[in-house]
């Protein structure tokens, strides 16, 4: 076993719509890494075109640019996370950072 493995290690992955790569923040709080790029959480396993993750700003799009497709796919309940996240500015890869220091005070 290796020991040396930081479980909190950042995990990247690339963008399935723009291309770029992007971190995976890890939830100390959940001891996991955060969800908000996964389509499969988002649309409860239902899947978006062949889309797998997707950075914040392309996720924004998808709200703005194919609402119709955003509204079926993902639960009212999930939406509702969505929006919370868009109004704290989390759904942008500026934004980020600032989220992420403001939520663990
Ligand atoms: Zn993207």
């Amino acid at each position: 076993m290796n020991v040396n493995i930081k479980p909190h290690k950042e995990l990247t992955f690339n963008c399935d719509k723009c291309g770029k790569i992007r971190v995976k923040k890890w939830n100390p709080i959940k001891k996991t890494y955060s969800k908000i790029n996964e389509i499969s959480y988002w649309t409860d396993g239902k899947g978006y075109k062949n889309y797998e993750n997707l950075c914040r700003d392309c996720l924004k799009k998808w709200h703005e640019e194919d609402n119709e497709n955003f509204v079926k796919l993902i639960s009212q309940q999930k939406r509702i996370i969505f929006y919370n996240y868009n109004n704290r500015g989390s759904l942008s890869e500026k934004g980020k950072e600032e989220v992420k220091f403001s939520k663990y005070k």
